[in-house]
């Protein structure tokens, strides 16, 4: 079984999740070193998000929160096998008529189908792909 990890980025002392070795901070962008400490592992995407919100928090209120999270966490149905192209029909549909995507649209996608996978890092591959490209007021366009 597969494990997440929340990391903390030395530089901007935020959490993140990841599935592997964290290599960037989703947060400031810096680059993480190897030696940068797991504060909490996870066994699924949706644990992790609970334990994302638990690191960012002040540690007075994260037991409240924790409950708070753990009652409202729904039974999963995972979906291992997202692929991409299916990833960016359902972020055509979150852009909708305008064709224009924030961060925001992409991690609502990503919860949505309980994808671990990095809004960033899929921003980039679609960039990459040429499916997107980035505005300079930092949303992308649509290119299909
Ligand atoms: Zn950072």
């Amino acid at each position: 079984m597969e494990k997440w990890s929340v990391v903390r980025c030395p530089a901007c002392r935020n959490c993140h999740g990841t599935r592997t070795r964290a290599r960037q901070c989703p947060h400031c962008g810096q680059t993480l070193p190897s030696s940068t400490p797991i504060v909490a592992t996870a066994d699924s995407a949706a644990q992790l998000r609970i334990e994302v919100a638990l690191a960012n928090t002040p540690e007075e209120i994260r037991d409240e929160l924790r409950k708070k999270l753990e009652a409202s966490e729904e039974p999963l149905v995972a979906i291992n096998s997202t692929s991409p192209r299916r990833l960016y029909t359902l972020i055509l549909e979150q852009a909708g008529k305008s064709g224009i995507i924030r961060r925001d649209d992409v991690e609502e996608v990503l919860l949505k189908v309980e994808s671990d996978m990095d809004a960033d890092d899929l921003l980039d591959q679609l960039e990459i792909n040429g499916t997107i490209i980035r505005r300079q007021d930092g949303t992308w366009q649509l290119l299909e």
